[in-house]
């Protein structure tokens, strides 16, 4: 089959990666500049910085396996077993940052960047994707992995209906700054990471600590209320109220350098209870966190059922 996966996160691209291997043409469409969605690396300077998934953890077979591979090839490393207590569950992150797993999966694929789809229609012989330059794409099938709200804008002219709980799925937001620090913090506890240390931040990462930037460089996420309610500002102002947020967690470093970013779909609030929704009469595949559950491992094996699917199909 010719089949067209539209976003290339962790989801399109575990999915894509199957399909390839069983022999289907895969196509894979993603609107950003490169590959990952919210698996995000960022360099600035020489710092390296990870700024949107921080680590995963495995808990499925399934995934497990994939993770063994990827440890094996040196794509990711064991950062931690828990953040302040040990629980015994592996962290792990990408060895050059996490958006290098997706940089791995997307090897051997046909990917194309920078093609942001508009609409996705089934046609009498499978489905038409239109591209925002007016370009269409036809296929025998389609995975659809973009979060919920923007998937429901591309189904808009179709004659395809989500369930109602899908169609109204919320995401939490994220705020994140990402700084770069003269020198190390001491304020930030081994391993390199705290979880819900304040009333602003849910997390804050320290990438040098965590083994993927030669230099100081602290990730810092605000809680879903905070992002909320600071959401639409600009950026700017964003920037300044994380940046004196952050400074009781500096120490005695100063911040060389920093951005501010904005996550406006983050986290599902309600993943759908299946790993994949399939439209009723139509070769439409929806796919990604909002299926399997609001995290990497989800995202991993809503791909992963998806292209089974497609497969025995
Ligand atoms: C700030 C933040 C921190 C997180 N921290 C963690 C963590 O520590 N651990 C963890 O396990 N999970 C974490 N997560 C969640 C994790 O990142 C996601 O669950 C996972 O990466 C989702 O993968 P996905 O493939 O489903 O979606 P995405 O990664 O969002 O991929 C969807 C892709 O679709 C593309 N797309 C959208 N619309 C279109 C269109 N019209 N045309 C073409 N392409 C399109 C997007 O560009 C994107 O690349 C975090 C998420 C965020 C935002």
């Amino acid at each position: 089959m010719h089949i067209a996966v539209i976003g290339a996160g962790l989801s399109g691209l575990m999915a894509a990666n199957e399909l390839h291997r069983a022999h289907h043409t895969v196509t894979v469409f993603d609107k950003g500049r490169g590959v990952g969605g919210r698996l995000a690396t960022r360099r600035i300077d020489t710092a390296v910085l990870d700024h949107g998934a921080q680590f995963f953890t495995v808990r499925s077979p399934q995934f497990a396996e994939h993770v063994d591979a990827w440890l094996q090839e040196g794509v990711v490393h064991e950062w931690c077993q828990g953040f302040g207590e040990h629980d015994g569950h592996s962290r792990y992150v990408g060895s050059q940052g996490m958006a290098a797993i997706a940089k791995h999966l997307a090897t051997s694929l046909d990917v194309r960047v920078n093609c942001t789809a508009v609409s996705v229609l089934p046609s009498p012989s499978g489905v038409e994707i239109t591209f925002d330059d007016g370009t269409t794409h036809s296929c025998d099938a389609v995975v659809v992995t973009s979060p919920i709200p923007q998937t429901v804008a591309l189904l808009a002219q179709s004659v395809i209906e989500l369930p109602q709980q899908l169609h109204s799925l919320e995401y939490d937001c994220t705020l994140g700054l990402l700084a770069v620090l003269n020198s190390s913090s001491h304020n930030i506890p081994a391993p390199g990471g705290v979880q819900n240390p304040d009333d602003t931040f849910s997390f804050i990462g320290d990438n040098l600590a965590k083994g993927i930037s030669p230099m100081p460089a602290l990730t810092f996420h605000a809680h879903p209320h905070w992002s909320r309610q600071h959401f639409e500002h600009e950026l700017e102002h964003i920037q300044d109220l994380l940046i004196h947020a952050a400074q009781p967690w500096l120490g005695s470093a100063d911040v060389i350098s920093s951005q501010a970013k904005k996550w406006r779909y983050a986290t599902p609030q309600q993943p759908w209870a299946e790993p994949f929704w399939k439209a009723p009469h139509a070769p439409v595949f929806l796919a990604g966190d909002a299926f399997a559950g609001p995290k990497i491992e989800g995202a991993a094996l809503s791909g992963l059922a998806v292209a089974q699917a497609l497969m025995s199909a």
